[in-house]
């Protein structure tokens, strides 16, 4: 199942071109009151709303793909989790490009750790990107992105795979410059999730998930999971020895090779094997 959120937070199951406005499923969350659970509601209710998406989906009204706005899947994750050069070929291009390495020594995932965005960053496709600071770079990172959908820490990798409640492409916008990593790529919008949820149901194995990102129609990232250095069940088991996950995390798994600056007026066109294919616009803030 493809799940999106658009428009003014409504619930779609999205169906070849068509979206089913299935916004009255959301009536069967609970109610909340203060302090609310971390993570997000849909996810963390997502096996209780199935069974209510598949009953309303055959009266639902359709509305057109292309005439909805896109916002990000997940409305409120409790994280943004970041892998830092997690494909070989942009480690590759990290340690000979200065902008990139800036005076750091490039090293792995096991040195790094992994790194936090703001969830105050998460924008859905049709948001688009607002730069700032223009004066400096600023460059596309498209990957791959897992959406937790159960709780857990300390997660064994042979049990990883059944936290994951979907799965997602992720930009992962990144300000070059010496500053940390959460400070540079935390800005407004730098974080796309998008362009829907397609749940693990429909994608039971991600170890080899081909992208591909065009910006004005010149191909700029295109590669597969399966090249991957630290792959999703290893991201997450990892990501749990330090962090409790909640429904609705999200991990954006690593940029692959071809990184590059983007500028206001640019379009970016991301396309992923088994999830479809966003266009994301670039402006000034
Ligand atoms: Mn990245």
């Amino acid at each position: 199942m493809k799940l999106c959120r658009f428009d003014d937070n409504r619930l779609g199951r999205v169906d070849g071109q068509k979206v089913r406005d299935i916004s009255a499923a959301l009536d069967a969350l609970p109610e909340m009151r203060w302090p609310v659970p971390p993570g997000d509601q849909v996810i963390s209710n997502l096996d209780m709303l199935q069974p209510e998406i598949e009953n309303l989906t055959t009266h639902a009204p359709v509305l057109d793909l292309a005439a909805v706005k896109l916002l990000s899947p997940v409305a409120n994750p409790s994280k943004i989790i970041g892998a830092p050069i997690n494909y070989p070929a942009h480690i590759d291009e990290a340690i000979a490009d200065p902008d990139l390495k800036q005076d750091r020594t490039i090293k792995t995932i096991a040195d790094w750790g992994l790194f936090l965005k703001a969830t105050s960053s998460l924008v859905g496709a049709s948001e688009g990107i607002a730069l700032r600071f223009l004066d400096r770079r600023n460059d596309h990172e498209l990957e791959f992105a897992v959406v937790i959908g159960k709780p857990g820490t300390n997660i064994a990798e042979s049990d990883a795979l059944d936290h994951v409640a979907g799965y997602s492409m992720g930009f992962d916008m990144t300000l070059r410059g010496p500053e940390l990593l959460s400070w540079r790529k935390s800005i407004e919008s730098y974080a796309v999730l998008g362009p829907w949820l397609v749940t693990a149901d429909e994608m039971p194995d991600p170890s080899d998930i081909e992208f591909k990102l065009t910006v004005n129609g010149e191909v700029r990232q295109h590669a597969s999971t399966k090249s991957l250095g630290w792959n999703v069940p290893k991201l997450i088991s990892y990501a749990s020895t330090h962090y409790t996950l909640h429904p609705g995390d999200i991990i954006l798994t690593g940029s692959p090779e071809g990184v590059a600056p983007v500028d206001p007026g640019d379009v970016m066109v991301a396309e992923a094997a088994g999830i479809g294919r966003m266009e994301v616009a670039i402006r000034a803030a």
